[in-house]
Formats: structure tokens, sequence, C-alpha cells
């Protein structure tokens, strides 16, 4: 890889190493170094990364004064010091590592690149300090932190002391977590050992570019241990991005614009305006006309409705998908990421079904497997660090049903979301868009304010499911959905849910925009009710919320109603 780079800045004609087509020098600098025939991603120096990400390629060095040593005067066939010298005279750098203050998008930012030219991009002390460094500087000043990675992994010439900077850029990094400034990471090819498993992966957004290779073992250890051979695509981004471990992959002209995007909402939120109208939400059940429950459950199943994704792109602006749990896998059956409603970032977390049998079949019915109920509690707790309130929709038959799902701990992963949800310290607003099938549904449901569309239904089981179980027939649903008390009239009069979104004539699927203006509606309206409670008090409303239910002072407020609708 340094031999490239050498070679191409003396020459005019690169050979691309991923498709051995020479390219023209300057048609590569102007594609962002980025082969135009087979987009294959050449490596950048520190300087020349700088320079892309920068908003007019102006930058800061930060004025830190870190020097490498050879601590165990170490010796291999070259002493230490004299590979350190070469590196410095061969790169111009100091370390691997270049430190600095810029704006991305007009936003401001800390920046730690790496250089892989200077001694494999290794993690030594310099490097853990400058690393450690930078991060304390975002700390002080309170700006996101950017580090773009390249690295082969510890550096073995300075033995444990090497080790050690894991741990002490680890902890950097959880000092950002506590005191609530974002992080990203920038994985570029390739990313491996100490690095990985440090700040390289800590970030609260992980983006990788195309084919980055990102991994602690590297391939030939890994071969050369299991005996076993690794599939070509085995470590890459775009592997790692379907098995939960990045967010998104961004090919490199679009990364100023997807970064920028990102720090613009690190950059801190505003307080909400408040909303014109009046609320849009129906209060009373009184005021909400009868309908039977079993017709309630087709609307609400109608694969014309709107789903997550459909409000998404209606009401939000700016919707950047975050992918993964970061443990297990990535659920395309919920999805999330954050998004801009006026001028206020919101964590938005919905199921998602789909229009189609494509749609849906890939969505898997908009059922999650526990992939998606912890990808979904990874957000919320990015939201909770970031004070971002937090928007859910709810739209699912129920969790998956799955072989799969169970050995992956479902029933632990929606248990720990309801512990999680209970206790953050953000304003959290659920509305139920269609299904709200049982623990699945109420898995993303522990809000605030729990709304409804008129139509949706929200049940701890479904009919048929209950029908089968309760009179061995399953024919008897319709039966069964009216004993359910499903329907939004009937949750409303119970307190399950505080409020009704009412549709447009023949359903949300009907006027799709007129349903997303509703529903935009009463989420400003939700949203700014609660912008007045404090952070404490927004936990202690969520809680009480729901410790109401079945307790003595509910049932007589209940009792109560009963007798008035009796009058
Ligand atoms: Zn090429």
């Amino acid at each position: 890889m340094t031999r490239t780079i050498a070679r191409e800045s003396s020459a005019d004609w690169v050979l691309c190493p991923g498709c051995h087509v020479p390219v023209y020098g300057k048609r590569l600098h102007r594609n962002a170094r980025v082969c135009p025939e087979c987009q294959v991603h050449l490596p950048l120096t520190a300087e020349q990364r700088l320079t892309q990400l920068a908003d007019d390629g102006r930058y800061e060095l930060l004025p830190i004064d870190v020097t490498g040593n050879d601590p165990l005067r170490f010796t291999d066939t070259v002493p230490y010091s004299v590979r350190l010298d070469r590196a410095r005279r061969q790169t111009g750098l100091n370390e691997a590592v270049l430190c600095a203050r810029a704006f991305i998008g007009g936003s401001p930012v800390v920046m730690a690149v790496m250089d892989f030219r200077f001694l494999g991009g290794s993690l030594g002390t310099a490097v853990g300090e400058l690393i450690t460094v930078a991060a304390e500087t975002a700390l002080v000043e309170r700006t996101p932190l950017l580090i773009v990675t390249a690295s082969g992994g510890a550096r073995m010439q300075e033995g444990a002391l090497s080790l050690m900077q894991m741990a002490k850029t680890s902890a950097a990094l959880g000092e950002l977590d506590r005191a609530g400034i974002l992080t990203i990471a920038l994985i570029t090819d390739p990313t491996f050992g100490g690095v990985a498993a440090s700040f390289a992966t800590l970030t609260d957004v992980i983006v990788a570019e195309p084919r980055a290779r990102l991994g602690f073992a590297g391939r030939r250890v890994i071969e050369q241990t299991i005996h076993q051979q690794l599939p070509p695509e085995f470590q890459t981004a775009e592997f790692l991005l379907d098995r939960g471990f990045i967010d998104m992959i961004v090919e490199r002209r679009r990364l100023r614009l997807a970064l920028g995007r990102l720090l613009r909402v690190g950059a801190g939120s505003r307080q909400p305006t408040e909303p014109e109208m009046v609320d849009p939400v129906i209060r009373s059940h009184q005021q909400l006309s009868e309908q039977d429950p079993w017709r309630s459950v087709g609307e609400a199943r109608d694969i014309q409705r709107p789903t997550t994704l459909d409000y998404l792109s209606m009401i939000f602006e700016d919707f950047l998908e975050l992918h993964g749990d970061r443990i297990s896998g990535e659920c395309p059956a919920v999805v999330g990421g954050l998004a801009w409603l006026d001028d206020r970032p919101v964590m938005v977390i919905g199921q998602q079904k789909g229009h189609d049998s494509t749609e849906l079949i890939r969505r898997n019915f908009g059922m999650p497997r526990p992939a998606g109920y912890r990808k979904a509690a990874r957000l919320m707790r990015l939201a909770e660090k970031l004070g971002v309130p937090v928007v859910t929709l709810v739209d699912t038959p129920g969790a998956y049903p799955g072989a799969d799902a169970e050995e992956q701990g479902q029933a632990v992963a929606i248990a720990e979301n309801l512990r999680l949800m209970a206790a953050l310290t953000i304003p959290v607003v659920s509305v139920v868009i269609g299904e709200g099938g049982s623990g699945g549904a109420l898995g993303l449901a522990v809000a605030n304010q729990v709304l409804i569309f008129a139509s949706a239904v929200y049940s701890v089981i479904s009919p048929e499911g209950c029908a089968a179980i309760v009179w061995k027939d399953p024919a008897r649903a319709p039966e069964a959905a009216r004993a359910l008390g499903l329907d939004a009239r009937t949750l409303l009069r119970l307190g399950v849910v505080d409020g009704v979104i009412p549709e447009p004539a023949g359903g949300t699927g009907a006027d799709r925009l007129l349903a997303a203006d509703r529903l935009g509606a009463a989420l400003r309206h939700s949203l700014y009710g609660l912008s007045r409670l404090s952070r404490a008090e927004l936990g202690v409303d969520r809680r009480a919320r729901f410790r109401q239910f079945g307790s003595a002072v509910t049932i007589e407020a209940e009792l109560r109603t009963m007798s008035e609708e009796a009058i």
C-alpha cells in the first residue's frame, strides 16, 4: 500500500490495485482517489483525508506535542528507533495520527485521523495519546469527535504499553458518553486488532467506506488457526453491516454530506416551538363512535396503510437510518435512526412491514427478531445520551416466534427494552399505526404518551390465537376480538392509550398524506407538552403512567367513568 502511494506521486498513471487498469493520476485525484473504473477506494494520507472532509478543505491542527519513543529499546531486524525515524522521514508526520479542529457541513468537529503509511497505523503510546487528547479536547470544548481509523493493530515494538492504549482510549470515549457528546468512527481499510477492539468500535455511530475491512484477528491468522477457508467478503464493511456491527456504508464522495448530517444532530437540539393548531388527538372515548373491533383488526392489517418508512418520509426530514445491534445482527423488521421534526432532531424507531409480498418477506412481516429489539435499545440509549426525544411507531403482528429468535433470547431482548424505556430521561412518544401485537409491540411502546390511530388495534394476543385457545376454534376470532377490547375506543377508556388519532375516510391507506399530517400534528403536540418536564420528571412520569394499571386508584376511576357512561 505504501508503495502504491510512493509510485503514484511521481507518475502520471496509477495502476489500480482493484481492477489493474491504469488510471490517470489527475483523474483519480479529482475522483477523491476512488478508481473510476471499479470504485475501489484507494488509501488516503491523513492530510488528504482532512482536506477531503473539512469544509473548504480547511482545518486547524491541534497543538499537541506528542512524539513516540522507544521504551523497550526494541530491535528486530532493524532497531525500532530506526524504523520510527524512517517512518517520520517518509511520511513527514510525527506519528500515525493527525488531530485537528474543523467544520463539516457547517458543524464543528474534533478529528483524529490515522495514517496507515506510518508503521501500518499501529497503535503505540503516541497514537493512543493523540487519540486520547483529541477526545479530551472534544470533551472540554463540547464538540463531537470523529475518528478516522486505518490500522494493523497494536504496535508490538512498544510491548504491553501499546496494549494499555486500548484501555486508555476506551476510557476517554466513555467520558464522552457520560458528557453526552456525539462520537463517530469512520472505518477505512484496513482496521484491525487493538484499534478495532477499542476506539474504532466504541463510537455512537460507525460509518465505513465500501469494502473496508474491520476485525480483531486478521484473515491469515484465522485461516492458519482454524484451517478453514473464509469467504471472500469476510470482515468487509458489507459483511459487517449484515451482521449488525456497523451503522452504514458511505461512498467516499458522499462522506462529507453524511458526516455533516450526523454532526448537525450532535451540535445540540433546540426546544420545540409551540404548535399553532389545537390538539388534533381525541382524548375522551366518548367522542369516538363505536366500531366493531373485528373490523378494526381487518383495517389495522390492511397493507395499504402507511408504514414506518412512509411516515418517516412524509413527516420527518433528513432521516439517517442507523443499522445493527452491535451484538448479533441487523433486523430489517425494525427501522430506526435520526431524523428532524421541524427544527428538532428526534430518534424515530418503528416496526416495518411493507406494501407487497417482496417487501413483506424481506421485513419478516414486521415481526422483529431479538436483534431488532436490541437495535432499538441501542438507538434509545443514543437518544438518551444526546438528549434527543424518541418517537416509536408500532406496527407488528408480534415478535417473531421462530426457533432462531428463541435461541437468540427473544424474551430477554423484549424484557430489557421494557426496563430501559421505563428509565429513559427523554420524552418518549409511541403511536400504534397498525397492529399492536402483544409483547412484541410493547417492547417499543413504554412511552410518556401512547397514541393510536382510530382503526389500529393493540392486544395481548391475536384474536385468532385467543379463539384457538379459549374456544379451540380459530374461526371464532371475531368474537375474540370483541372480547379482548383491542380497539382504540376501548383502549382509550382503559387508559392503555392516551389519545386516538382520527383516520381519513377509508383508513390511513386511503389518504396517506392526510394521515401523515394528523400523525405529525399529534407528535408535535405531544412532544411540546413533554418538553415542559425536566429529565428526571420524564422518567417519573413514564413509570407512574404504567404503575397505575391494576392499582386500586385506577380501577375506581374506571368504575366512575363507566357509571357516568351508563347515565
Ligand atoms: Zn480499479
